[in-house]
């Protein structure tokens, strides 16, 4: 489980932290970046996720801060990603957004897109390929979400036949976590049902 803390501030972290939660996430670049600075010292074993849109002139602080970028959806940012990436740090870890939603405004690579850009992740050596991150159509039709993170799971089964590195499926959150689960998920990113609405 991802406890993700936009928008909260430090205390809920270290309350969550306190609680066992080490992997958070953030939407923000500012805002993590100074989250993470803040929290360095005292809990270095925190692990933080970028989970929110990205762009291109922002990839330095989320190459330098995190440890894991879930909403990779061009070859650019990944590139970039890449070279920003510090020597002393391990290889970010990046999970590909897809978009499974019906929704146009959706961000995240097409389904048949998602080859392509596995194959330029994988050869960038301070990237390291995890898996696929989805957002489902934001409504009460359960029966589409069901299928939406149904045709997501069935995408990430023919990706891992290629890349052994990948053990993620990101997908769920508050609202979804339990039709998600049913369908595959390892992790489920949850932000309101733990920390209150925002
Ligand atoms: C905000 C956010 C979440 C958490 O949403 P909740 O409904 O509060 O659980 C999960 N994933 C992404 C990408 C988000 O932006």
């Amino acid at each position: 489980m991802l406890a993700v803390s936009k928008t909260k501030p430090i205390n809920d972290i270290i309350a969550a932290y306190d609680a066992g939660q080490r992997q958070f996430g953030e939407n923000y670049v500012q805002e993590g970046e100074t989250k993470i600075t803040t929290l360095a010292t005292d809990y270095p074993d925190i692990e933080w996720h970028f989970i929110g849109p990205l762009q291109s002139n922002k990839t330095r602080i989320v190459a330098e801060h995190f440890d894991w970028m879930h909403t990779v959806s061009r070859d650019k940012i990944a590139q970039r990603l890449n070279d920003q990436r510090p020597n002393n740090k391990k290889p970010l870890n990046v999970c590909i957004q897809v978009n499974i939603s019906q929704e146009d405004s959706k961000s995240g690579v097409d389904a048949n897109q998602v080859a392509m850009l596995a194959l330029t992740i994988n050869q960038l050596p301070n990237l390291r390929l995890r898996g696929l991150m989805a957002i489902p159509t934001a409504t009460a039709d359960t029966q589409l979400q069901q299928q939406e993170f149904a045709n997501l799971k069935t995408l990430f089964d023919q990706l891992q036949q290629q890349y052994p590195s990948i053990d993620t499926l990101s997908m769920g959150m508050s609202g979804d976590m339990d039709i998600a689960i049913a369908n595959g998920s390892t992790m489920v990113r949850i932000g309101s049902a733990i920390f209150g609405e925002r």
